[in-house]
């Protein structure tokens, strides 16, 4: 039996952070999500929510971040700033995104003078980029006790089925989203679970069929509920969903549970709790993400 693994929830807005108070229970810091496996921690996003993993990440001593980016909107990046692993000489922080945007430049160009005072280069922290075509599958980049490196093996194109895996190796299938500029969803799975996370996505009847094969059979789906039906009629185009279709989606999948988060920031504590209320008598295994939210899978 594969060990727990164990989600955190440490942002969940839209667009933009929402400091007040009134968004302070389901929490304003913009888009993460991490996933501690056992031997490592992934975080899904970069939103500003990764400076609270980045600091549980000193406490707790952890070396290894596996950062995967859906996009380059900055909802999703702005966490990159404060993220106190990257000062730490010990640390090894691998960040994924979609290839053939040229996202590791553009990171260079945001996270560096004028926009910040220490550039990417700069820091002490090994920093290492995987640019994933929309479509691929990969084992995430573990070192194993020889010190190979397989993702980069798979990445060069060298076949995975050479190398002998232990049966608990991180899988990670990735699918293009339907969002402005594009995105990326990720599924993470082994041979026992697996979750998968379909945030800056706005379902189409294009995009059905396809997302409920990527989520067929997995224990959570976390997915992009950033507005109610009745906002998402004002917002067509701009790449988000609603709760509605992520339940329709979870049932149609048969995935065990579904995370709604990506809440639209104007959206308050109050508001949000009768949405959650909603969505729950629609499906008692739908909830609302909110920060410092552990889920065990
Ligand atoms: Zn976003
Ligand atoms: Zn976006």
């Amino acid at each position: 039996m594969e060990e727990k693994w164990i989600l955190q929830v440490h942002g969940v807005r839209g667009s933009a952070p929402a400091a007040e108070r009134e968004f302070l229970t389901y929490g304003g810091n913009t888009s993460c999500i991490s996933l501690d496996y056992g031997r490592g921690v992934l975080a899904f996003d970069a939103g500003t929510g990764l400076s609270g993993l980045g600091r549980r990440m000193c406490d707790k001593n952890i070396k290894r971040a596996d950062i995967l980016l859906s996009h380059l909107h900055m909802d999703h990046l702005s966490g990159l700033f404060g993220f106190l692993p990257f000062y730490d000489p010990e640390a090894e922080i691998h960040i994924y995104g979609r290839a053939g945007i040229g996202f590791p430049e553009y990171l260079h160009l945001l996270v560096g003078r004028p926009f910040w005072p220490v550039g990417l280069k700069e820091v002490p922290a090994r920093i290492r980029f995987h640019e994933i075509e929309p479509g691929q599958s990969f084992a995430l980049a573990e070192k194993n006790p020889a010190g190979k490196d397989p993702a980069e093996k798979n990445l060069a194109g060298r076949n995975p089925a050479e190398e002998k895996e232990p049966e608990n190796r991180i899988q990670i299938d990735t699918l293009p989203g339907n969002h402005p500029g594009g995105s990326l969803l990720y599924r993470v799975r082994t041979a026992e679970k697996s979750v998968v996370y379909a945030l800056d996505c706005e379902m189409s009847e294009e995009m059905v069929d396809a997302l409920a094969d990527f989520s067929t059979g997995s224990d959570l789906l976390i997915w992009d509920a950033a507005f109610t039906p009745r906002d998402l009629e004002k917002h067509k185009g701009w790449g988000h969903s609603t709760w509605e279709q992520g339940i329709a989606l979870r049932r149609r999948a048969g995935a065990k549970a579904a995370l709604m988060t990506h809440f639209s920031q104007g959206y308050t504590d109050g508001f949000l709790q009768q949405q959650e209320q909603l969505a729950r008598e629609a499906d008692s295994a739908a909830c609302f993400a909110r920060e410092g939210m552990v889920i065990r899978i």
